[in-house]
């Protein structure tokens, strides 16, 4: 039987998660590449393959010009996986789809080059059918290793729906609010281990938000716990959710 043929592309990012992966040692990690193909990586070959079991992809879809290219992947895979922020939700490159200034800010009088004309960021699954999520900024690479694994195994991976919060309390850490700190994990997806608190540092988001967060709540508890204005507490609420608001800033 021939073993299953795994794919990495990148779209619109600072390929973060694909390191996460080329620096991943772990045990199980190398375990399951004796179990695949790895066919496609731009990284590391320049080969193409005419099939794919799980084509995985990062980035955001951001030029339209690439829409060619994901319903290429997208016709030649069994199964999409879009891993890290960006290609889930857009992540923080969605920031730019509300503010006109980042571009030149960067790049100055040279902000109008062709070559940076781009859309509003969008996560990939605004262009193809994504069948999988693995969310992060960087993703978490034990939960892109357990999401294969229960795919190749023809399983169903469980994701969770719970706010971060929940993990939290569950390692019994002291809360950011507590120190004067702040924090989203209240409306944060969990499936980090709550990993930004256990080491003293408030959680972002980098995650999404739970189906239900009640943002107006959250931006309440920043201004009145954590002492934020309203416009930073809304700023920081969307850092990596931008592209839920029509408003966001
Ligand atoms: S999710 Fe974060 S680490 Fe991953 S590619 Fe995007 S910006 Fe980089
Ligand atoms: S530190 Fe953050 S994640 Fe932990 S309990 Fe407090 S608000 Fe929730
Ligand atoms: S604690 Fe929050 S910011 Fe940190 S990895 Fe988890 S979701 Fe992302």
């Amino acid at each position: 039987m021939s073993r299953p043929k795994v794919g990495f592309f990148d779209f619109t990012s600072c390929e973060g998660c694909q390191i996460e992966l080329t620096n991943f040692g772990d045990a199980a990690f190398l375990e399951l590449l004796n179990h695949i193909d790895i066919v496609e990586f731009r990284e590391a070959m320049s080969e193409k393959t005419d099939h794919l079991t799980i084509a995985c992809i990062e980035g955001s879809f951001s030029r339209e010009q690439d829409r060619a290219r994901l319903e290429d992947i997208r016709k030649r895979s069994d199964i999409v996986i879009s891993y890290g922020a960006c290609a889930s939700t857009g992540g923080i490159n969605a920031l730019k789809n509300h503010q006109d200034d980042y571009k030149k800010c960067v790049y100055g009088k040279d902000c109008n080059m062709p070559h940076l004309a781009s859309q509003e960021a969008r996560p990939i699954s605004a262009a193809i059918k994504v069948d999988y999520q693995v969310h992060g900024c960087p993703m978490d690479k034990y939960e892109f290793l357990d999401i294969v694994s229960h795919l190749l195994h023809g399983k169903e991976p469980v994701v969770p729906t719970y706010p971060v919060c929940v993990e939290c309390k569950r390692n019994e850490t002291v809360c950011r609010y507590d120190d004067g700190d702040h924090c989203l994990g209240q409306v944060a997806r969990a499936g980090c281990g709550a990993i930004c608190p256990s080491h003293g540092i408030p959680c972002e988001a980098c995650r999404g938000f739970v189906h239900d967060a009640n943002e107006e709540s959250l931006v309440q508890t920043l201004i009145e716990k954590a002492g934020f204005s309203k416009k930073r507490a809304q700023s920081k609420s969307r850092m990596f959710t931008a592209n839920l608001r029509s408003d966001a800033q």
